[in-house]
């Protein structure tokens, strides 16, 4: 049904035959001439039908947007003035002879090219039509290239592609479990995997020594922006390999992807320490693209007569802090109240801010309603510590510090953004030393990575100090994005039960919920460790996209439901009770 497609016409194809089928994008009726641009998966190529040939004409007439066609015709130069340099097939037209309708279209929903007009419930409940837009086309062609780069590059550094399965026990990767019923055994549900990260380490406890997968995996959470309740990491496990090996390889798939498919050099990755990224830019995953830095300044405040920043800078747990803007002192009232508003998100209770207009001048040169709280002598101090110039402002934020933080970072975030100061395109980075756990609300302490990580240091000194031991996690950040995160993992049952207990899980949940595991590890595993990736962000930062759902195919929405398939839907009666389920609050309710 054709020689060609239509996306691939030139004017090397001048004066050729050519069959081609494929969409009619397009249809205009120019006084006598009708013109089709016929659309397929390389692109579109405008089809001219004159009314010479009556038959074909007729055809032409009469079909619609979306129609599937069929056209054989001669290639032929575009008329001197009616070429379109923005299309490759803008040099030609085809001349059509014949014309078949191979299938008819209803009327679309949504024509392809407003789609920006219209809400995208509906775009999604009609996902196959907004799925042959040629952007979204080209953003799913390009996870096409990354998934098969990064493949050649894992096959070549010897790792084998092993599937583990998707019913399964709970994987715990900090979300809840999607369950699944089991009619064999009724009562009993298997979980859908957070991660393939059990498997993966039995694999290596097998021998496979390198492992890799193009994993889904399963997280019922409230979803953000960026989320999605069913996603794909690049999952990988190495054995035998250190921390710095299994980065240095990571980080040559990462760089080889960038070279490959966009012919961009990342360069070496610089390695910050986790507790430097929160110092300074308030994250775990600082964008680097941008240069403000957050500084502490709560030495300074702990005397002031100003309850909102001696409190804080009294507190074991607070923190004052500064974040300065270079000619900052540019932004209005108006726009200090947004961002005022903006941090409240975070849970800051204010944003205090100094003007610096003449900072030689401590009495009139500095303009800010807190100033007055300030001796000169912190005021100098403060100048001197931020290096501030004339012209510049500063920010501060001054509560617990995991607030100040938060506020900070992300108020950091949008000024990068707002005041466009990216100082590079692409800025990537190592974030190590991660701390093993941290407290909860309750006053327990949950594992930052997941209970499998391996922590720097003896089981001994693991539990004589667990909220400061460090673990040897790694997590790889682009322009502010987590783009995967792994460990070197527990390789030792005494460790893995040690760090259990540490997590308040007793012996008979260990052995109920990891019993395999802790059984492997006594066979001889070997040391290993690995990573994953979520290929989702990764291709979504790659086609610079603004949301995740537009490089998944089939995505959900926020409220993960399927709008296409109106998934999640109601069950039979009969299927209930062959599962022995009853539903307790039935959806019509
Ligand atoms: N299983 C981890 C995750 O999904 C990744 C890893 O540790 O390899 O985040």
């Amino acid at each position: 049904m054709r020689s060609h497609y239509c996306g691939e016409l030139t004017a090397k194809n001048i004066s050729e035959e050519v069959t081609l089928s494929g969409w009619v994008h397009r249809r205009r009726d120019h006084g006598g001439v009708i013109f089709l641009d016929l659309r397929d998966r390389e692109g579109i190529t405008q089809v001219v039908f004159d009314p010479d040939r009556a038959e074909s004409f007729a055809i032409a007439d009469s079909v619609r947007s979306e129609f599937v066609v069929e056209m054989k015709g001669l290639v032929r130069a575009r008329p001197e003035g009616t070429v379109n340099p923005n299309m490759t097939t803008g040099e030609i037209e085809v001349l059509g002879h014949e014309l078949k309708i191979l299938n008819r279209a209803a009327t679309p929903p949504f024509q392809l090219d407003e789609h920006q007009a219209v809400g995208e419930d509906i775009r999604l409940k009609n996902r196959f039509l907004d799925l042959r837009r040629p952007e979204i086309q080209q953003k799913l062609r390009t996870r096409s290239k990354v998934t098969s780069i990064l493949r050649r590059y894992l096959d070549d550094n010897g790792f084998l592609d092993i599937e583990t399965p998707i019913l399964t026990r709970a994987t715990p990767e900090g979300a809840r479990d999607y369950l699944v019923p089991s009619r064999t055994h009724q009562g009993s549900f298997f979980a859908l995997p957070q991660s393939p990260q059990l498997f993966k380490q039995l694999l290596m406890v097998s021998g496979f020594d390198r492992y890799y997968q193009i994993a889904k995996c399963f997280r019922d959470e409230d979803l953000r922006a960026d989320r999605q309740p069913e996603f794909t990491q690049i999952d990988l496990e190495t054995s035998f390999l250190g921390q710095e090996e299994i980065m240095n390889l990571t980080e040559g798939m990462i760089t080889n992807l960038f070279k490959e498919l966009k012919d961009i050099d990342l360069g070496e990755f610089p390695r910050m320490p986790f507790s430097e990224a929160m110092e300074k830019y308030g994250s775990d995953k600082p964008d680097l693209r941008i240069p403000l830095v957050i500084q502490t300044v709560s030495d300074l405040m702990t005397d002031v007569d100003f309850k909102v920043f001696s409190g804080p800078a009294t507190d074991p747990n607070g923190r004052v802090a500064a974040l300065k803007v270079p000619g900052g002192n540019a932004l209005t009232r108006k726009q200090i109240d947004e961002y005022t508003k903006f941090v409240g998100i975070y849970g800051a209770k204010g944003l205090a801010y100094i003007k610096v207009n003449d900072k030689s001048d401590l009495e009139e040169g500095l303009q800010s309603p807190i100033v007055k709280f300030l001796p000169n002598d912190v005021r100098q101090a403060l100048l001197d510590r931020v290096e501030a110039q004339d012209g510049d402002l500063i920010f501060f934020g001054a509560d617990q510090a995991t607030v100040v933080n938060e506020a900070l970072g992300a108020l950091r975030c949008k000024l990068g953004a707002d005041l466009d100061l990216y100082t590079c395109e692409w800025a990537p980075l190592w974030v190590v030393d991660f701390p093993m756990f941290e407290q909860t609300s309750d006053g327990g302490i949950t594992a930052i990575h997941h209970p499998f990580t391996a922590p720097s240091c003896s089981p001994e000194d693991l539990k004589a100090s667990p909220l400061t031991a460090l673990s040897q996690a790694y997590d790889m950040v682009l322009n502010g994005t987590e783009l995967g995160g792994g460990s070197i993992r527990i390789h030792q049952s005494e460790m893995q039960e040690t760090v259990f207990e540490l997590l308040n899980i007793s012996k008979d949940e260990q052995e109920e919920k990891f019993g395999f595991l802790l059984d492997a590890l006594k066979f001889g595993a070997p040391p290993h460790g690995g990573l994953a990736f979520g290929l989702d962000r990764l291709v979504m930062l790659l086609t610079g996209s603004a949301s995740i759902r537009d490089v998944i195919a089939f995505p959900k929405t926020q409220s993960a439901t399927c709008l296409l398939t109106q998934a999640p839907g109601e069950v039979s009666e009969k299927q209930l009770k062959e599962l022995s389920i009853r539903v307790r609050k039935p959806v019509s309710e």
